[in-house]
Formats: structure tokens, sequence, C-alpha cells
């Protein structure tokens, strides 16, 4: 493992922005983190754990520390059940998407609904990267993790790590554990989840080919592919880390407060992982922005909301990252003075 000085990270992220990591390494094994992060420790020096860089916005002077790139690689089978349960091992540094590509092939299902999620295995868990009605934490076995603080691997359950919307224990306990693989409970019973509202209007205009009008594991993966590209800008000519802020999620009484002053204001119940609901609504943020602010498709300078989603901040070559901030600032106080609603930010400042 190499130790680089002074490497510009906008390369690194989907933004396409910000400033020089001090410190920087690529780590392929567990032995490798492990040295990345003695070295972190004996040179007094923060690290950041850096996957794919899709949901990050690095500021214009970068990170003063090391930044640690996983790329620990390697898809195994590690149980095979009688068409349940089957366990399969997957490195942190292999592409989200290439993993999800490979379990549909193979004829395993439940990943289908998350296709063309940019990043990493590894990173999956951390925000428990969600789409279309489902959720990475609901097909999580366990997270294998180096753990800085003991100095020693341990092994996580879905219990540990908490899993909520947009949410876990890795994000509230940042910087201590370097996620290594993840372990993935999936099935071959062929069950699909459509009942997200795009996914039914896409399935009730197109035919499925089981002939009973069952739809197969892959039919919904090319049905978010091509939902996932009319609505989402290409992040290959777009800086872009996707949805910017989270949705709100709001008391039942602050959404009917709202749903008096905007009645067409969409919410759905918030049904947290094994299936509990306490009475919290979701509100999508990009309606706000949209029909509340007005602010689908505005632009200022070198930054902008996407003109298909609100919710998606989208920049030209040269924007830099204080003009993100400023520009996403400006939108949050906006809904803040329309509605009351404390926007949070899904993406994570690193400076
Ligand atoms: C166009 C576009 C669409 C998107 N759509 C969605 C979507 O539908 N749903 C969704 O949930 N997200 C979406 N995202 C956000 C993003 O793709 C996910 O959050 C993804 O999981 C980030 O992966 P990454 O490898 O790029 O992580 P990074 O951006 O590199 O890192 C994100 C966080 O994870 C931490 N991290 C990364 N790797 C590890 C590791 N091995 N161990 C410990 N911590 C680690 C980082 O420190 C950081 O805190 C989208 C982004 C884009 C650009």
């Amino acid at each position: 493992m190499k130790i680089q000085e002074n490497i510009p990270l906008a390369s690194y992220t989907t933004f396409k922005i910000g400033g020089p990591a001090r410190f920087f390494c690529i780590v392929t094994s567990v032995d490798e983190v492990k040295s990345a992060v003695i070295f972190a420790k004996e040179n007094s020096v923060p690290f950041f754990v850096l996957g794919g860089g899709s949901n990050l916005l690095v500021s214009d002077t970068g990170f003063p520390g090391l930044v640690i790139k996983v790329e620990i690689k390697g898809i195994e089978i590690k149980e095979v059940g009688n068409n349940e349960n089957e366990i399969i091992r997957v490195g942190a540094g292999e592409m989200w998407d290439d993993l999800v590509e490979y379990t549909v092939k193979n004829g395993w299902n439940g990943l289908e609904n998350l296709s063309a999620i940019p990043g990493t295995v590894g990173a999956a868990p951390v925000q428990n990267i969600g789409a279309y009605g489902t959720e990475v934490g609901y097909f999580i076995s366990v997270v294998n993790v180096f753990d800085t603080k003991e100095m020693k691997e341990v092994t996580m359950l879905p219990r540990d790590c908490h899993f909520g919307y947009r949410n876990s224990t890795f994000k509230h306990e940042k910087g201590r554990y370097v996620i290594t693989s993840v372990d993935f409970k999936l099935n071959k019973d062929g069950k699909v989840s459509i009942e997200y509202r795009d996914l039914k209007e896409y399935f009730s205009k197109v035919s499925t080919d089981r002939g009973n009008g069952e739809v197969t594991p892959s039919q919904v993966r090319e049905a978010v592919i091509d939902i996932r590209w009319n609505k989402l800008p290409d992040w290959n000519k777009w800086g872009t880390a996707g949805s910017f802020f989270k949705n709100p999620v709001i008391s039942k009484e602050k959404f009917d407060e709202l749903k008096t002053k905007y009645p067409a204001l969409p919410g759905f119940p918030e049904i947290s992982i094994g299936g509990k609901s306490d009475g919290q609504m979701k509100i999508p943020l990009g309606w706000i922005l949209d029909n509340v602010c007005k602010a689908k498709g505005v632009t200022s300078g070198g930054v902008g909301t996407y003109k298909n989603q609100a919710l998606v901040i989208v920049t030209k070559s040269g924007a830099t990252a204080k003009e993100v901030v400023d520009f996403t600032q400006g939108l949050m106080k906006q809904v803040k003075e329309a509605t009351g609603i404390t926007v949070e930010a899904e993406v994570e400042w690193v400076n």
C-alpha cells in the first residue's frame, strides 16, 4: 500500500468538485486497512473512508488528513440453502450495480429494485441505500468491519447497524468502522416487489414475460434502470450526487397542517425495517421544491436543481463546493420559510 500526498479529490467524486487530500491511499485487503489507520494515528491526522464518491461534497480546500479509498474485491457464495437464505459475501470495493446485475443474472432476487445506484458495496450499509420501495438493510445478514477504535475485525449483525431511513450506526459513529465486506441474504423464489408507484405504473403499461401476469426480477431491474434513466441526470455528464436532501419525516399533525395549506401534498406512512410504523409521515421534498418553492430547473451560476427532479442538484464543470453550499442553503431556507420544515442534507460534507 502506497501513501501518496496532495492528491486532488475532484475526480474521485461524482460531483467532480473538491480540493486535494493531504494523504491518499488505496487499500485492497483488511491488513492494508489496518496499516492505513495506523499511519493516520501515528501522524495524528484524521482519516476519511472513500468509496465511489457518489454521496459526497468535498470542500474546495480538500481534506487535511488521510483519504482511504477502499478497493477490497471479491464475491463468494457462503451458504447455499434450499432456495432460501443463500448468503453471498461481497468485498466492500465491488461496485454496487455490478453486484445487482450479478445477483439478477444468477437468479437471486431482492436487490433488483436497487439497480443503477452508483457507488460501492461498502458504502451501501452506511446510508442504508434505498429506492423504489426497498432498502439494502432488508437483505444484509452481516456487515464485516475493521473497528478502528479497538483495532480489530468485527462482525456486525443488522441489529447492531440500526438501519433506518438513509441512516445507520455507520453514520452516527462516523469514522469508527471501515466496512471490508458485506454478507447478503438472498432468495431464489423469484418474488418481486413492485408496489412502489412508479413501478406499478410502469408494469401497467408493459407486458410481462411469465405469461401469467407475473413480473421477473430481471424485468424489475430493466424497469428501474429505465425509470431512473429518464428521471436522473447522467453522472458522467453532470456533476451530481443524486438526491442532495433527505425527504422529511414529519408528525401526522404537521402533515395534516401542511395538507390544509397544500391539498395536493403527497405523504406516505414511514415504515421502519421490521414493518413498524410509528405514525410519522414521509413527504417528497422534490414536490415541495417544485410546487411550493418553484425551484425545479432553477440555476445560479454553475449550480442548479435538475430539470426532471428538484431534489437532485447538478453542477456544470468549474462549479465550486462553496457555490453548491450557498445554493443548497438557499433552498433549505426557502423550504423552512414556506413549511416550517428543517431540511437535512443526504450528501455528506467532507472538509
Ligand atoms: C445519480 C445518483 C443517484 C443516486 N441514487 C441513489 C438512490 O436511489 N438511493 C440511495 O440511497 N442513494 C443514491 N445515491 C447516493 C449514492 O449513490 C449512495 O449513497 C452510495 O451508497 C454511495 O456510495 P459510494 O461508494 O460512492 O460512497 P462515498 O460517496 O464514497 O461515501 C459515502 C459515505 O460512505 C462512507 N463509506 C464509503 N465506503 C465505506 C466503507 N468501505 N466503510 C465505511 N464507510 C464507507 C464514506 O465515508 C461516506 O461517509 C445516488 C447518487 C447519484 C450520484
